[in-house]
């Protein structure tokens, strides 16, 4: 079988940088996209100096234009992509009352529009493989959480857009779905801990007292439900939402 290429955004660090390495150990050729293609240097060579394939692309994925650039930057050097990973996120966390127009907008900017962009621009060569993986990034915080009104209407956007590409595109062999982790070790959380005004260390050891498995999540853990719905054998598994969080939602 031909190599799959794969796009991963949001991918020079965290959860993205994890799920492309991955991809990369499974055989696929990955697009590193993330805000500066510079910062993707880390991700690339890990993925090469394992004997993958790699490139960085730098574009804003809530940006028209510059997802359009990066996407066609990726099918004239790796190849056509028919594999996308709807990754890249930013919080604006805030009680409603102090929530500026910025903060919503910006939120949904980036998940939302940023997941439609780079779904419309990757769609079509998974319409012309008659193949394609799509897995968008949602969140424990679809179902609700104080202080992230714009995140949490973005991550249940995500879930719902997942759901609609699932009907759209089912009928070319493209699959959709949904991972929505609950508190997973990166950046983003440690953001919070600061943000809240508490060290990292504490921060995780109270959010593991609460998880059922009783420890946080890495992003090794979405790395691999990545995987497995990108994987060839995964075909009749669409429109769906995985809680990875170490236990069942409410
Ligand atoms: P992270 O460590 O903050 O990484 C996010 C990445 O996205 C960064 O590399 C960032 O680039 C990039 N990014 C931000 N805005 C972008 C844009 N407009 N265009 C392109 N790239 C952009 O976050 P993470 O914890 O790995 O989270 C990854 C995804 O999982 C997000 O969608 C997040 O909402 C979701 N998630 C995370 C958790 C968790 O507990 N960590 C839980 C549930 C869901 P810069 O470095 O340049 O800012």
């Amino acid at each position: 079988m031909a190599e799959r290429v794969a796009v991963v955004s949001g991918a020079a660090r965290g959860i993205g940088a994890a799920v492309a390495q991955r991809l990369a150990a499974d055989g696929l050729a990955v697009g590193v996209l993330d805000l500066d293609a510079a910062h993707c240097a880390d991700t690339v060579r890990a993925i090469t100096e394992a004997g993958g394939k790699a490139v960085a692309l730098g574009a804003d994925v809530s940006k028209e234009d510059s997802v359009a650039a990066a996407v066609e930057e990726l099918a004239g050097s790796l190849g056509a992509p028919t594999v996308l990973v709807n990754n890249a996120g930013i919080l604006r966390d805030n009680l409603l009352f102090k929530m500026s127009v910025d903060d919503w907008d910006s939120v949904l900017g980036v998940h939302l529009r940023g997941a439609f962009l780079m779904t419309r621009a990757v769609q079509k060569y998974m319409v012309e493989a008659k193949w394609g993986r799509v897995v968008n990034l949602s969140s424990t915080s679809a179902l609700g959480n104080r202080g992230q009104a714009n995140y949490s209407a973005a991550k249940a956007g995500m879930q719902g857009f997942t759901k609609t590409l699932a009907f759209e595109l089912g009928k070319f062999g493209v699959t959709a779905n949904a991972i929505a982790p609950g508190f997973i070790a990166t950046d983003m959380t440690a953001a919070t801990a600061a943000r809240v005004g508490v060290d990292f260390e504490d921060f995780q050891k109270a959010a593991a007292a609460q998880i059922p498995v009783q420890r946080v999540g890495t992003p090794a853990d979405i790395a691999h439900t990545a995987s497995f719905l990108v994987s060839e054998g995964a075909g009749f598994v669409s429109g769906q939402v995985i809680y990875v969080a170490g236990g069942p939602t409410n």
